[in-house]
């Protein structure tokens, strides 16, 4: 009898028993040893393969819950493993047995890799593909090949792979990108790449490299799946799926350009039912077929709560000044107005005569501004600069300091420099009181994390530090430490020392001290505690500076998320901005170069623009809900006209504004979100500290009931109209006339009796207590607009029921 030592080895719990093979069909399973340990959801995910690849096509599977272990179940079917040592070398053993046989020792030919089992390969960033290897090694008995490192080794790789003897090859992106040419048509019989949303630019040497694959079974993943937008997920799907979504100038105008437009809170009502139309086939029809996505909500009862707090910090009274006296430089100001008729009167424009431009100049005080936003030190000359960057930190100090330039060294401490850090402080004062809650900090700024350990060890508090001269081999160790040791509080992390894979659940507090541009990068930090084994719920605080670009790149990456949550679930959100993505016309307050120079000292532009919004919805609500039906009146349309100088710009900035790259597209491009209630623990510990605003990411992108309501009766009207036009005979085009339009505004007349209603409902919510401040009103047109429509309608009918009995 065989002695077998089965994989995974992980023990079952108490009461646990093993659970039979996960059957495909009758040929392929996933052995019983394994799918003891899936949840429902990965089950879901290994079919989502299995299907696919029966078919000869790829799909893309947008995941963040142990994306890993579902292709390694779906491989261990197709592979025909057992779960136990019987699979242990069992290529290599068949292929001695093979070069026993005659075909070998004449002519040295052997069956292509994939005749007896399939193949795979994998690819992946180079941070992850030890992390592959590992998990193989935990799940099963596979025979892995690492196609990285020197030439020669890597052609050992190649060659076993050819001969048979590799179930699945390793690879990092740049090797598979460099060595396209080895790999391309090699017997692969699928091919996976991890963190494909990576491979975003269609035009990058990546994307052309691995466009090349023979292989039509290819599978993307992502656990963060392209937060930037639709061109994003076209490049993947095209990947995965050549051709099935159009070319991309198809996708361009059929998909991205009708969402963009009709997500404006200006759109006309003909592009807001467009915009809903097109998401409604994108995610109903199209996406279900290549896109398999699930996200954490789906096993939102299995784990604890996120929290994900946006802290708006007040600068301080110097960071102002400072903070002011780069905006008033000639220079922005010639960027500001560079596109304005000369003041000399040629009849030419500024930037073309008396006030030119210098190449590079907007992302140079851009990033001195996000810098000013977080800690004066920044712009200071530091011993670590080079040369180059002295030279420019020095200028850049005068202009903010004159000439008493103050030294860097001790302005790393001083506090008048950072409004940033007395929130920090408060924040872990409170949380080591609690003694059992553990902290990431993370920045992205060398320089940062170097004053935030100087500020740590000052304070005493017990921490590790991990940065981009960590070795690997320390990285663990680190962990434990931070895992296991009561004393160790805080755990600092530079994002650029690339964290993914870091296992970090002992702690449930995260601090974002200089968020990232791009969301997806501080969403994967998050996740370094928010992720399986967490049992404490988390709670997440991304530090901003207070009216500064900090807060209007914050307003861009809402709007995104929106988009997303738009192109995603066809979900209905509020529209907070005025502005459009890519129309020079429809800035508003979210895009174009004067937003960007401009500093909010006394006004909460954000949290303007979302309390705005919310009011404006509730009076439609109280106007027209519940009654009778709604109007409709396109809005003349404007077109839409590209930022290329952004582009041009981007491209003419150095090495040292890497990390901006990207920004100007956030920046320059479109538009969206809404609002919860109650003023929760974390909010008072927050305002106590003087720090007026914070809210909640994941309320702003939750869908918006009365904008579901509004998009009901305005396809009603559309349908109406339709007939109508019908009925009346083809002669005439011309839509019917609407009787009031839609949304309402101040000034404007509605029928009187929406006026009065609307009057009748308001003095109703007064009189019962609803509203007993000016100040809730923002907060109750919140929490209306994200209760349900029966809620909302008993609401309504309270209030007519009052207002009947009083008047
Ligand atoms: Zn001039």
């Amino acid at each position: 009898m065989q002695y077998t030592q089965p994989r995974p080895s992980f023990k079952l719990k108490p009461g646990e028993s093993l659970a039979g093979p996960l059957v495909l069909d009758r040929e392929n399973r996933v052995p019983g040893r394994i799918n003891t340990f899936l949840r429902e959801y990965q089950r879901d995910g290994v079919r989502f393969f299995y299907e696919r690849y029966k078919e000869g096509r790829g799909g893309l599977l947008g995941d963040d819950m142990g994306l890993t272990i579902q292709v390694i179940s779906f491989l261990s079917a197709i592979m025909k493993k057992h779960g136990d040592n019987l699979d242990a070398d069992r290529r290599r053993k068949h292929v001695s047995k093979l070069q026993d046989r005659k075909e070998w020792r004449k002519h040295r030919s052997l069956p292509p890799a994939n005749a007896t089992w399939p193949t795979c390969l994998i690819i992946g960033p180079s941070s992850v593909v030890g992390n592959w290897e590992r998990e193989f090694e935990t799940w099963g008995y596979f025979e892995v090949g690492l196609y990285i490192g020197a030439p020669a080794s890597r052609m050992d790789v190649l060659n076993d792979f050819k001969m048979g003897r590799l179930d699945v090859v390793l690879t990092s992106f740049d090797v598979a990108r460099r060595d396209i040419d080895l790999l391309d048509e090699l017997p692969w019989s699928c091919i996976f790449i991890d963190e494909v949303h990576r491979v975003k630019n269609p035009k990058s040497k990546l994307a052309e490299a691995f466009s090349r694959f023979t292989c039509p079974c290819r599978f993307g993943l992502s656990g963060t799946v392209i937060q930037n937008g639709y061109d994003e997920l076209w490049t993947v799907l095209n990947w995965t799926n050549p051709g099935a979504v159009g070319t991309k100038k198809q996708w361009e105008s059929y998909v991205e350009k009708p969402l963009r437009v009709g997500q404006s809170k200006s759109a006309s009502d003909e592009e807001h039912v467009k915009a809903a139309l097109v998401a409604k086939i994108l995610t109903g029809q199209l996406l279900p077929q290549l896109f398999l996505r699930r996200t954490k909500d789906i096993i939102q009862d299995q784990l604890p709560k996120k929290t994900d707090q946006v802290v708006f910090c007040p600068l301080t009274p110097m960071q102002i000044a400072v903070y002011k006296r780069i905006i008033g430089l000639e220079a922005v100001d010639n960027l500001v107005n560079k596109d304005r008729p000369c003041d000399c009167r040629s009849g030419k424009s500024r930037k073309k005569c008396c006030h030119p431009v210098h190449p590079g100049d907007l992302f140079k005080y851009m990033s001195t501004l996000i810098k000013i936003s977080n800690h004066l030190a920044l712009i200071l000359p530091s011993p670590s600069d080079t040369t180059e960057q002295t030279a420019r930190n020095r200028e850049l100090s005068k202009l903010a300091f004159g000439e008493k330039v103050p030294k860097y060294g001790p302005s790393m401490l001083r506090p008048e420099f950072c409004g940033k850090w007395q929130v920090l402080e408060t924040l872990l004062q409170g949380w080591r009181k609690e003694r059992s809650s553990k902290v990431l900090i993370f920045t992205k700024s060398v320089k940062l994390l170097e004053m935030l350990e100087f500020h740590l060890s000052g304070q005493g508090y017990g921490f590790v530090k991990l940065d981009g001269s960590t070795k690997q081999q320390d990285r663990m160790p680190m962990i434990d430490r931070f895992q296991e040791d009561p004393d160790i509080f805080i755990f600092l992390i530079s994002t650029m020392a690339g964290g993914t894979g870091l296992n970090l659940t002992a702690a449930n507090k995260v601090v974002i001290f200089d968020p990232n541009w791009n969301p997806a990068h501080d969403l994967q930090a998050m996740d370094r505690a928010y992720r399986f084994g967490q049992t404490r719920d988390v709670a997440v605080y991304r530090l901003l500076g207070a009216g500064s670009i900090e807060e209007l790149i914050y307003a861009r990456q809402v709007y995104k998320q929106q988009q997303m949550q738009v192109g995603y679930n066809a979900s209905l959100q509020t529209r907070y901005f005025e502005g459009v993505q890519g129309d020079k016309s429809k800035q508003g307050e979210l895009f174009g170069i004067k937003n960007i120079f401009k500093l909010h000292e006394h006004t909460y532009a954000t949290k303007m623009a979302i309390e705005e919004a919310n009011v404006s919805d509730l009076d439609w609500a109280l106007a027209y809900m519940g009654g009778s039906g709604s109007g409709a009146k396109p809005r003349p349309k404007t077109k839409p006209e590209a930022v290329k100088w952004v582009y041009e710009e981007e491209a003419k900035t150095g090495k040292e504004f890497d990390e901006l790259r990207g920004l100007g597209a956030l920046l320059f491009d479109d538009d969206t979100p809404k609002v919860k209630e109650e003023q929760n623990e974390v909010e008072k510990t927050l305002s106590a500290l003087g720090v007026q605003y914070s809210h909640r990411n994941d309320d702003l992108i939750a869908e918006n009931t009365i904008e579901v309501q509004r998009m009901k009766k305005l396809l009603e009207e559309k349908k109406k109209a339709a007939k109508k036009a019908k009925q009346r005979g083809r002669q005439k085009d011309k839509p019917p006339e609407p009787e009031y339009e839609w949304p309402p505004r101040r000034g404007r007349k509605r029928s009187l009796s929406q006026e009065s209603k609307l009057h009748l409902r308001q003095s109703a919510l007064i009189a019962m207590g609803y509203l007993k401040t000016a100040g809730d009103l923002p907060k109750f047109a919140q929490s209306f607009a994200q209760s349900s429509e029966p809620e909302q309608n008993a609401l309504l009918a309270h209030l007519d029921e009052y207002a009947r009995t009083h008047s």
